[in-house]
């Protein structure tokens, strides 16, 4: 059984008491819940206070994006060594707002994937089609593509750090939701894919999570489907009372 993991993606929303307030409400909302893991992923710099704020409980803290070397001249870009020392457990990577807006592409994301699992971080690994790829009957070769060469030479034995996150980019923030079967074709699909490329073990332990305007009204549909492992939450996920009824949804 795979157990589900329900994450936020706060993006760049929050300033320091707002992220405080946040946590002092949701932390204690969710502490009895133990069969869902609960992610939060804050702007770089909430990270050490939303670790400290987190410690001790059942929710565990994420980057939104890390760097491909452990350190280096890179201005403005977060090692993934860096955020571990400060005890982040998780990082979101390749989201199509990095892939459309900071020219990520499946080559840097697949950088980035290799060194996040090096230096110990889970991963939320975002992949997805445009409205206009789905109307041309590209939804399945895009995503084939993404998880192909964004899990390029990545150990075997790391692919249980791995989630994947379906992620329908005509779906986020616009509050058009994909249906419960439209997500779950896609679902069914990469896990198919995962079977091929590695194995069937490997493929029915994998968590592959849904993301795109998810919210308390239609959470309980979207993870009563097979292959739904949870969910990546924008904007919901700002209400802290909102993203905990996703939680227990
Ligand atoms: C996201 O940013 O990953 C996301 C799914 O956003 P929203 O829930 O707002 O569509």
């Amino acid at each position: 059984m795979r157990k589900l993991l329900i994450a936020a993606n706060f993006k760049m929303y929050k300033t320091i008491s707002e992220a405080k307030e946040y946590m002092n409400r949701f932390l204690p909302l969710v502490k009895n819940v133990s069969d869902v893991d609960i992610v939060l992923a804050g702007q770089a710099i909430l990270l050490p206070l939303m670790v400290e704020l987190a410690d001790g409980s059942n929710v565990e803290i994420s980057a939104q994006n890390i760097h491909w070397e452990d350190e280096g001249a890179y201005t403005g870009e977060l090692s993934s060594k860096t955020a571990k020392s400060f005890g982040l457990t998780y990082t979101i990577l390749g989201h199509s707002e990095r892939r459309e807006y900071f020219g990520e592409t499946d080559e840097t994301v697949n950088k980035r994937l290799k060194n996040a699992l090096k230096n110990g971080l889970k991963t939320i690994f975002c992949i997805g089609e445009t409205l206009s790829e789905r109307e041309s009957g590209k939804t399945f070769e895009k995503v084939e593509k993404q998880v192909k060469e964004g899990f390029k030479d990545i150990a075997v034995e790391d692919l249980k750090n791995i989630s994947i996150a379906y992620e329908p980019i005509w779906a986020i923030g616009t509050g058009v939701t994909a249906t419960p079967e439209q997500a779950q074709e896609v679902h069914e699909y990469i896990r198919k894919l995962l079977s091929t490329i590695y194995s069937k073990e490997i493929a029915d332990s994998f968590r592959i999570l849904y993301g795109g305007s998810v919210k308390p009204e239609n959470a309980k549909e979207l993870m009563e489907k097979a292959d739904i492992d949870g969910a990546l939450v924008g904007g919901a996920s700002l209400d802290p009372e909102k993203f905990h009824k996703i939680v227990l949804h």
